[in-house]
């Protein structure tokens, strides 16, 4: 026994290199195309996750602006009866509290001695005092105002005019994103509604009970960020680390997978093509040489007097025959489209696309050589080394119903007869035509 043969490297995935066209290659590729649509699925619904965080963050907060905003305007008008309520409240005269001029009450000062005069103040003189005070403390604005203002500087703003307006239609509050510069403010505005103690003073305005007598606007001119960036980037990590195991999942399964096809369609001892992996592809390329009208040779080859080698040399050498067979096979192979395979025990097939019964002949002789070449001594056998004996048989180009098992048939009987008229020789079934190769 030769140690190039012995010694040849089973590598199963260079073989699986070169049978990709049968299956493997194409399973990859799904399994490739597969894995990007998980990724790109993933990759959707960590957007989307995005998405909604972003749009639950601005929600968040709208309702919390709106919240303060709106308590702000209830503590206004809690205020604003309770001075109504008392008609007014009296202060003393300061340089920030002057009497307020556009109060008509004949008590509007009231002289307590030398030292000490009080001014009335209205709730709407109160309200601008605490809209000063609050602006000074906090940045947040306060604007009474109405579409028939008395004092001028309460005359509204253009989106003031616009919330009074919908109040006039019903409308319970206002509300409104800005921007100023790179700073995003929030307004807000409620109606005031003419109460009884209103009538006092405004009555004379034409103002009835019920009716919307103008709002107050509060304006927070800075709103807490949306921690977009943060959520970008969390978002991002995960998006990340998802892509990362998956890609790391999807190859491991991959590589499952292919252990599990190889297993499937490659001989564990040989690691040449099964059986099963034969008959598929006898059958397909029967109907490819159907349709392209060409013929199609098949060659049975099996080991001469295996048994009693087994029995001379034990089992483990009769395995390292056959792996030197199957290596001295696939290495015979000339054309990219020939193929061998294990059959079962020491039989192996070659398939021949596109080839007559003569080339075959040709193939057949050069391996049975090859075989006899190697030298492996079996002093059991008649002729002192491992022999092999090929039947071969063709599918004509032009056969209207090519029968895979018929062909693997006729083979056999080839076979057979090699092995009645001595073995180490090669036998063809049917007649050989000269074909000018
Ligand atoms: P012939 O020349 O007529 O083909 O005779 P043979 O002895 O080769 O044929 P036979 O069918 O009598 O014996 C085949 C032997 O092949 C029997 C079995 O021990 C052996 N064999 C089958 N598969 C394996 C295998 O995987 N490993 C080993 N070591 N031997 C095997
Ligand atoms: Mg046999
Ligand atoms: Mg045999």
């Amino acid at each position: 026994m030769s140690n190039r043969a012995l010694e040849a490297p089973h590598d199963p995935s260079n073989e699986a290199g070169a049978y990709d066209r049968f299956g493997l290659f194409h399973a990859a590729l799904r399994a490739r195309f597969n894995l990007l649509l998980v990724v790109a699925l993933w990759l959707l619904i960590v957007a989307g996750s995005l998405g909604w965080n972003l749009h639950q963050a601005e929600r968040h907060r709208e309702a919390l602006a709106r919240e303060s905003a709106r308590s702000f305007f209830d503590l206004l008008l809690i205020t604003r009866r309770w001075n109504a309520r008392h008609e007014g409240v009296y202060v003393p005269v300061t340089p920030e509290t002057p009497p307020n001029p556009y109060l008509k009450d004949p008590r509007r000062e009231i002289r307590v001695d030398e030292g000490l005069t009080l001014t009335k103040v209205n709730p709407a003189y109160m309200t601008r005092v605490l809209a000063e005070l609050a602006a000074e403390r906090s940045g947040v604005q306060f604007h009474i105002t109405s579409l028939k203002p008395i004092r001028p500087q309460n005359t509204p703003h253009p989106w003031e005019v616009e919330a009074l307006r919908a109040f006039e239609q019903g409308a319970k509050e206002w509300v409104e994103f800005y921007r100023q510069g790179d700073q995003e403010g929030y307004h807000y505005m409620a109606p005031l509604i003419t109460e009884k103690p209103c009538l006092k003073c405004h009555a004379e305005q034409g103002y009835e009970l019920g009716n919307v007598r103008g709002g107050i606007s509060v304006t927070l001119p800075t709103l807490t960020p949306i921690p977009w960036k943060g959520l970008v980037v969390s978002h991002a990590l995960v998006g990340v680390a998802g892509v990362v195991f998956i890609l790391l999942l999807g190859r491991m399964l991959a590589r499952a997978y292919g252990d599990l096809r190889r297993q499937a369609v490659f001989d564990a001892l040989t690691s040449i093509p099964n059986r099963r992996f034969f008959i598929e592809h006898l059958v397909h390329e029967l109907r490819r040489g159907r349709r392209e009208q060409v013929p199609l040779a098949l060659l049975i080859c099996d080991i001469d007097d295996f048994k009693s080698y087994n029995d001379t040399f034990g089992h483990q050498a009769g395995d390292r025959c056959l792996r030197a067979v199957a290596d001295l096979l696939r290495e015979s192979l000339q054309r990219g489209s020939d193929f061998c395979a294990r059959y079962g025990g020491e039989e192996f097939v070659v398939v021949l696309p596109n080839t007559t019964l003569k080339g075959a002949l040709r193939v057949a002789e050069r391996i049975r050589e090859s075989v006899s070449g190697l030298g492996m001594w079996h002093p059991a056998s008649s002729r002192g080394i491992v022999t092999i004996s090929i039947g071969v048989a063709e599918e004509p180009a032009g056969a209207q119903d090519p029968d895979h098992e018929s062909l693997i048939r006729r083979a056999d009987e080839a076979l057979y007869r090699a092995k009645e008229r001595g073995r180490n020789r090669v036998e063809v079934h049917g007649t050989l035509i000269s074909d000018g190769e």
